[in-house]
C-alpha cells in the first residue's frame, strides 16, 4: 500500500509481477486514498501453488490444535490493539460510518475468539461397531487449499468468517478481497503474520475478480472455494469449480422481507424497519428491503417511515454527525439510480428519496438519499431483484397466509423479519418462512456462534457456528482392527 508491497505469496511480500497498481477511492469525496498492487493472473496462480506446496508439506495441518487455537486468539488480541487503524481504513474504503466500522472490527475479533475456542474442543467421534476388537473413529482433517473471495460491503468482516475457520481447521489459503475495498484485508494479513501465521499458510492477492477469477477457481490445486458475493458471480464460480469437482460454498444475495402485523410494537417496528433497510445505505446482503405490512396500519406506518427517513443524516462516514455514508462507488450509484427509474416505470409510487442529496458538500461523493416506494407488488422487478442500495418497497397484506406467501415469494432466501405480539403467530411465521435467518421482533442481529447462510439462490453453504468450521474440514473414518483375523469369504481352495 502506497509503495509497500501488498501481495503475500509463499511468505514473501511482493509487488505485482507486471508492476500494476490500482487506485483506491474514498466514495465520500472521490479522493484517492491509496494505491495498491494489482495482481496478475500469474501472481494468482503462484499464490495457489504456494498454498498447495505449504499444505502438502504437512506441518501446518499437523500443528497441534491447541497451537492453532492460540494463534486465533493472538490474532484477536492484535485486532483489538489495531482496531482504530483498521476501522479507519474500512471507512475510507467503503464509506460506511466510523461507528459501523468499529462494530465490524469488534465482530471480526469475536469471530476469531469464537473459532479459537471451538477448534480447541472439537472432538473426534468413536463409533461402536459391535466388535470389541475394532476401534472405529470419525476424525476431521483440514480440507486443504482454500480460495477465499469476499465482497466490498463488509470487506474484513466477510473475509474473517472464512480465514478464522480455515486457519483453525489447519487449511492453507489464498484470500482475495474485492478490488474496490482491499485496504483492511491487507492490514489484517500483516497483522496475522505478526501473530505468527506460518509462511505460506495465508496468501493474499488483490485485483479484479473477473481477471483473477479463473486462476483462482479454475484450478485443480484448489480443494475448497468459499465465495461471498452476487448471484451472477456465484453461478460462474460454481460452474468452473464443477469441472474440477472442487467443493464450493457460495454465500449470495438476498431480497429480504420484513413482515409487520398490525399488533406489532409500533415504536420498535418503525425504528427497525428503517434501520433494517437504510443501515450502510442498504448495502447489506440481509437488508430488509421488502416491507410487507398489514393493510390496516400501512398508511400510518409508511407516513411515519417517510418522516423519519427524511431525517436520516447522510454524510461522510468520518463525520461523527453522519448516520449513513455514501454508496461504495459511482458505478454502484448508477446501478441503484437505474433501479429507481425502473421502479417508477413499473408503477411503484415514489414517496421519498429517489435522488442524490442536494447538499453541495456531498456533491463529490456517491451519496444517495433513503428511498421508499409504496404501492408495490410482487410482479415488479424492484420487488424481486436485489438493488443493494437504500431502497425500500412496500407491499400490503390482509391475511397471515398472504404474508407467508409474499415473504417466500423470492428466488432468494437469506433472511427475513416478523413483527407481532402474538406468540403463536410468531412461531407459525418463523417456521413457515424459507430463509436462513429469521428475526422475530428484531432485525439484523447475528452472533459468531450461530450459522449464517441462505436457502434457495442465496447460497449453499453456512458460515459461522460449528458448521462454519466443518465447511473447512474433510471427514475421515478410521477403522482399526486390533486383532486382525482372516475374513474367510474366499476359502483359498
Ligand atoms: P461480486 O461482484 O459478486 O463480487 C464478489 C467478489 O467476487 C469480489 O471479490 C469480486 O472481485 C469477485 N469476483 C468477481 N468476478 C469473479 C470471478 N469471475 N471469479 C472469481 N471472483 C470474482 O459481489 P459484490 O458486488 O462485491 O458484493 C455484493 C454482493 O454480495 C451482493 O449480492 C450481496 O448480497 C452479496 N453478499 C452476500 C453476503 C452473504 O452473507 N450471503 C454477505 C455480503 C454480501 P472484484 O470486486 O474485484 O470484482
Amino acid at each position: 500500500m502506497n509503495g509497500d508491497p501488498d501481495l503475500l505469496i509463499g511468505g514473501e511480500w511482493i509487488h505485482a509481477s507486471d508492476g500494476g497498481l490500482r487506485q483506491i477511492v474514498n466514495p465520500a469525496d472521490g479522493s484517492v486514498v491509496a494505491s495498491v498492487d494489482e495482481a496478475t493472473t500469474e501472481d494468482a496462480r503462484r499464490a495457489v501453488a504456494a498454498a498447495r506446496a505449504t499444505f502438502d508439506e504437512g506441518a501446518w495441518a499437523a500443528t497441534p490444535v491447541a497451537e492453532r487455537a492460540a494463534l486465533l486468539l493472538r490474532i484477536a488480541d492484535l485486532l483489538e490493539r489495531d482496531k482504530e487503524q483498521i476501522a479507519h481504513l474500512e471507512t475510507l474504503d467503503t464509506g460506511k460510518t466510523l461507528v459501523e466500522s468499529r462494530i465490524d472490527i469488534d465482530d471480526v475479533v469475536s469471530v476469531f475468539r469464537y473459532y479459537g475456542g471451538l477448534v480447541a474442543v472439537q472432538a473426534d467421534r468413536v463409533v461402536d461397531v459391535g466388535d470389541p476388537t475394532v476401534i472405529s473413529r470419525v476424525v476431521r482433517e483440514p480440507i486443504g487449499v482454500c480460495v477465499l473471495i469476499a465482497p466490498w460491503n463488509y470487506p474484513l468482516l466477510q473475509m474473517s468468517w472464512k480465514i478464522a475457520p480455515a486457519l483453525g481447521a489447519g487449511c492453507t489459503m489464498v484470500a482475495k478481497p474485492s478490488e474496490v475495498t482491499p485496504l483492511s484485508t491487507i492490514a489484517f494479513v500483516r497483522l496475522a503474520e505478526e501473530a505468527g501465521v506460518p509462511s505460506g499458510v495465508l496468501n493474499l492477492v488483490q485485483g479484479s475478480g473477473a481477471v483473477l477469477g479463473s486462476a483462482l477457481t479454475d484450478n485443480s490445486d484448489v480443494d475448497f472455494i468459499s465465495f461471498t458475493g452476487g448471484l451472477a458471480t456465484g453461478r460462474i464460480i460454481s460452474e468452473v469449480a464443477a469441472e474440477h469437482v472442487t467443493k464450493v460454498a457460495v454465500e449470495l444475495g438476498g431480497k429480504n422481507p420484513h413482515i409487520v402485523f398490525a399488533d406489532a410494537d409500533w415504536e420498535s417496528s418503525v425504528d427497525q424497519v428503517l434501520t433494517g433497510v437504510f443501515l450502510h445505505s442498504g448495502q447489506v446482503c440481509s437488508a430488509g428491503t421488502r416491507l410487507i405490512i398489514e393493510e390496516s396500519i400501512a398508511d400510518d406506518f409508511v407516513a411515519e417511515l417517510v418522516r423519519r427517513a427524511e431525517l436520516i443524516r447522510v454524510g461522510n462516514g468520518m463525520d461523527a454527525a453522519s448516520e449513513t455514508g455514501p454508496l461504495v462507488s459511482e458505478q454502484h450509484r448508477a446501478k441503484v439510480e437505474a433501479y429507481v427509474e425502473l421502479g417508477i416505470s413499473e408503477g411503484a409510487k415514489l414517496v421519498t428519496g429517489g435522488v442524490r442529496p442536494s447538499d453541495p458538500a456531498l456533491a463529490a461523493g456517491s451519496f444517495f438519499l433513503p428511498t421508499i416506494f409504496d404501492n408495490c407488488d410482487r410482479s415488479m422487478r424492484i420487488v424481486q431483484e436485489e438493488t443493494f442500495g437504500p431502497i425500500l418497497t412496500v407491499e400490503r397484506f390482509v391475511t397471515e397466509a398472504e404474508a407467508i406467501r409474499l415473504g417466500n415469494d423470492t428466488e432468494y432466501g437469506l433472511a427475513g423479519g416478523v413483527r407481532t405480539t402474538d406468540p403463536a403467530r410468531g412461531e407459525r411465521m418463523v417456521r413457515a418462512l424459507r430463509h436462513g435467518t429469521i428475526w422475530l421482533n428484531d432485525f439484523g442481529y447475528y452472533t459468531a456462534a450461530a450459522e449464517w447462510g441462505g436457502f434457495k439462490k442465496s447460497g449453499n453453504g453456512r458460515e459461522l457456528g460449528p458448521t462454519g468450521l466443518t465447511e473447512y474440514q474433510e471427514i475421515k473414518h478410521i477403522w482399526h482392527n486390533t486383532a486382525p483375523k482372516p475374513a474367510e469369504w474366499f476359502k483359498g481352495v
